[in-house]
């Protein structure tokens, strides 16, 4: 992606803010800014509200789960606005990707969140008074950039020789329809295990390789281990008996032989599928399209100052799971909704206004101001 060159292009719409994205982290960020007082806003999608969600594995379900708790003051974990939960609008504690991404068109449609939809966002040119972005619709001006264009749509498929005869688990309509009795997993995160589940309770045997040992984490951070849905699942007696796990295996060549798949380890050892391994080796992420406009992290996430925008670039701003401050990994609604109110006054105040309508915000515990998260020496 060409995100450097000041190309003019043919400009069919000028805003004063644009959210790339309309996903949680989109419409939940243009919400705030909406409260925030910012009325010259635009959010652009390249198919639907909520559309990574509707990609989902149709038997794959929400891990986190959802409550209503809206009365004592406190968001549903998987609420991404002020005053809405999804365990009320959808009566389901562990919402679809279906189901979600219908509640996200609802609230879209509540908070009347202008969106343009079927506007594939192609490149990001910095000008002097702004940003141009070139869309397939035509060129766009903005003077504020929120990128929100998560992470499902960009799955990592690269890594090791013969990754490309493996099959996403992104790619996966339902695990259902899925051929063979015999199955190889790489990666044992939650992608990996809900693959491992699902095919599980089909009868599936199933062998499960992962180059660490997440289900024996002992972190308490769900970004890094296992959640709880997670670890009931896998106590399940059909995970138990059909699912055979490999903890530190790292897969280094995947082959096609005799008509099946060969997979060799690091340390020599081979195993044998008759169908293509199912890949749940995480996501590139959308940010990559735009990473010359930011400074790279350690660990090649975008270096964000602490309102969420680049050290390189400013003006534009990153939201949603690919967001990193310090350790901490916001790679969950209810860890990356703690940032919209954050994006959302900093684009405010730059533009003049007194963003009141935050104050709220910090009464339902969102972040406002600083960075107020645990830090490196944290127990909790
Ligand atoms: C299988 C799975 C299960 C998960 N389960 C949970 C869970 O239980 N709880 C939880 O909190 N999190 C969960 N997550 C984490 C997940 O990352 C987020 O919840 C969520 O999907 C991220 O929202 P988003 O808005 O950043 O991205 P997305 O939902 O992917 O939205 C991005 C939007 O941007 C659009 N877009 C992409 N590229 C462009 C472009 N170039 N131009 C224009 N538009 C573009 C897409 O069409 C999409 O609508 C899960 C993730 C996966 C993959």
């Amino acid at each position: 992606m060409e995100s450097n060159t000041g190309n003019e292009g043919n400009v069919v719409r000028s805003v004063q803010v644009i959210v790339v994205g309309a996903g949680a982290a989109g419409v939940g960020v243009a919400v705030a800014l909406s409260d925030a007082g910012v009325t010259d806003l635009l959010v652009v999608d390249r198919y639907t509200v909520g559309a990574s969600f509707a990609l989902w594995p149709a038997e794959t379900r929400f891990i986190t789960p959802s409550f209503p708790t809206n009365s004592v003051g406190m968001l549903d974990l998987n609420s991404i606005a002020i005053g809405v939960s999804p365990a009320y609008s959808l009566e389901v504690e562990h919402p679809t990707g279906l189901e979600y991404g219908e509640h996200l068109r609802g609230v879209a449609e509540h908070f009347e969140v202008p969106v343009w939809e079927g506007v594939s966002v192609e490149t990001v040119v910095r000008t002097p008074d702004g940003f141009h972005l070139h869309t397939d619709q035509g060129t766009i001006h903005a003077k504020y950039v929120v990128w929100a264009v998560g992470e499902f749509q960009y799955p990592r498929d690269s890594g090791f020789e013969g990754a490309s005869l493996c099959r996403h688990t992104a790619t996966v309509e339902h695990y259902a329809a899925l051929e063979g009795d015999d199955f190889v997993i790489i990666g044992g995160y939650e992608s990996g295990v809900d693959a491992a589940y699902h095919l599980a309770q089909r009868g599936k045997r199933v062998q499960l390789l992962d180059s660490d040992c997440p289900w024996e984490s002992e972190d308490s951070d769900p970004s890094v281990a296992l959640a709880t849905f997670t670890l009931e699942r896998m106590r399940e007696p059909s995970f138990d008996s059909h699912v055979e796990l490999f903890a530190d295996t790292t897969v280094t060549k995947v082959e096609a032989i005799d008509g099946g798949f060969q997979i060799t380890t690091a340390d020599g050892h081979t195993l044998h599928s008759p169908v293509p391994p199912l890949l749940a080796s995480g996501f590139v992420g959308g940010h990559a399209l735009v990473a010359d406009l930011f400074e790279k992290r350690k660990d090649g996430y975008p270096l964000l100052n602490q309102h969420d925008e680049s050290t390189t670039t400013p003006g534009l701003y990153l939201s949603g799971p690919a967001v990193r401050h310090g350790n901490n990994i916001f790679c969950f609604i209810f860890k990356y909704r703690q940032r919209f109110a954050v994006v959302a006054k900093s684009i405010a105040t730059a533009l003049g206004l007194p963003a009141e309508g935050l104050e709220t915000y910090r009464a339902w515990g969102m972040f406002l101001d600083d960075l107020t998260v645990c830090g490196e020496d944290c127990v909790c």
